[in-house]
């Protein structure tokens, strides 16, 4: 096995980028700018999980200083229950990690890359289509779907297959032959695959202000859960970052067991995530109430939330984020921290 030994204070892309050179690849998220601090105990979803698992699934030991300023070494033979609940149990509860150990896996020397795009018109059919093909498509092949805001929005698909460009227009076909889309598809060696994935974080170089919520869908939207998406992305401002987010899921994601990771949700079809999003601080209020009410309309169509997407919205929130490792994690958090010295809004309290 090989191991890629990381301090808690480093960025996905960076880390990301120097494995690619050596001919390494691990799991990253649709943001280069991301710390694998945080990133790493709330779970790690991301369009190679469907090989690699999540960020979280591939760490082996972490180093944590707990309140006392004592320093944990955690893996399986040593504070097992720690390593267990920082896999999905989100970041800020526990303590502080300094240093975590990843297995990695030999990267390909080349891979497909794809971003189609869409007319923001033609949302409701590729949609339709995503939901049954992503979720069921050969587990090397990855993918995001965004859907911008009405005004100013398209449809954009970006995503990988660890194969040819051949077998990848083979696997592509039932969703690119939807609609009218522009297609950029290519093989790029690996290291240029990262860059390709990765691209800069428009969120961070224009100051815009996000309310996210999110979930995990176990079976398409029907046309009532798609009206609604519809009326969240009419209703959201133009030309911001606003809207929702589809991520497939299966393949080595959901083979672990619910229980065997804090990281609950593993049986889902697909992730989905929308926000909305806006400039002047006087559009908070309104904005911050869309994203919300758009989850009290969907909530009969999806099952949890993802930690690393807080909504403090949600009330009751220990049970949406970590299903049953709810009770278990209470526990680990009382023998960690039991006097609750890190604490958020939505941390979880010591059993
Ligand atoms: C632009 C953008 C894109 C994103 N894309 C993805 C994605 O594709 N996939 C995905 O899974 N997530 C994604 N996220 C969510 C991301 O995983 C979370 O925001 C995550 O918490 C970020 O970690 P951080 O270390 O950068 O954040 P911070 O804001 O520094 O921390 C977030 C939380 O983690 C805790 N934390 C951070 N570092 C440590 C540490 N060393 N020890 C203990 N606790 C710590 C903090 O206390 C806090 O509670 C995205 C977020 C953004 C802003």
């Amino acid at each position: 096995m090989c191991i890629a030994r990381v301090e808690a204070g480093n960025r996905v892309g960076r880390i990301v980028n120097a494995l690619a050179k050596q001919g390494f690849m691990a799991p990253f998220g649709d943001s280069p700018s991301v710390g694998i601090g945080g990133i790493t105990p709330g779970g790690g979803i991301g369009p190679l999980q469907r090989t690699t698992g999540l960020i979280s699934d591939n760490l082996i030991e972490l180093e944590m200083v707990d309140a006392k300023g004592k320093v944990i070494r955690a893996n399986k033979k040593n504070h097992s229950d720690l390593l267990w609940a920082s896999r999905g149990g989100g970041g800020g509860n526990f303590g502080v990690y300094t240093k975590y150990k990843f297995k990695v896996r030999r990267a390909p020397a080349k891979a497909t890359v794809f971003r189609i795009t869409w007319p923001w018109n033609q949302f409701e059919e590729v949609l339709k289509v995503w939901q049954r093909w992503a979720p069921s498509v050969n587990t090397k092949l990855g993918s995001e779907l965004s859907i911008g805001p009405k005004k100013g929005g398209n449809v954009s698909m970006l995503g990988l297959y660890l194969g040819s460009k051949k077998e990848a227009i083979r696997l592509l076909e039932p969703i690119i032959c939807v609609g009218t889309p522009s297609k950029d598809i290519r093989l790029l060696p690996y290291t240029q695959v990262v860059k390709f994935m990765l691209a800069p974080d428009p969120i961070l170089i224009q100051k815009f202000s996000n309310q996210f919520s999110s979930g995990f869908g176990r079976r398409p939207f029907p046309d009532k859960a798609i009206k609604i998406m519809r009326k969240f992305l009419e209703k959201a401002e133009g030309n911001t970052p606003a809207g929702f987010f589809f991520l497939n899921w299966g393949g080595a994601v959901s083979r672990v067991l619910p229980k065997a990771s804090a990281f609950y949700w593993r049986k889902a079809k697909y992730y989905v995530e929308w926000n909305s999003s806006w400039v002047k601080p006087s559009n908070a209020a309104k904005n911050i109430a869309l994203a919300r009410n758009t989850r009290r309309k969907l909530k009969p169509y999806i099952v949890g939330s993802y930690i690393n997407v807080p909504d403090q919205g949600i009330k009751h929130s220990g049970p949406v984020y970590y299903g049953r490792n709810y009770a278990r994690l209470r526990k680990v958090k009382a023998k960690y921290d039991p006097k609750n010295v890190f604490n958020n809004p939505q941390s979880i309290p010591p059993a």
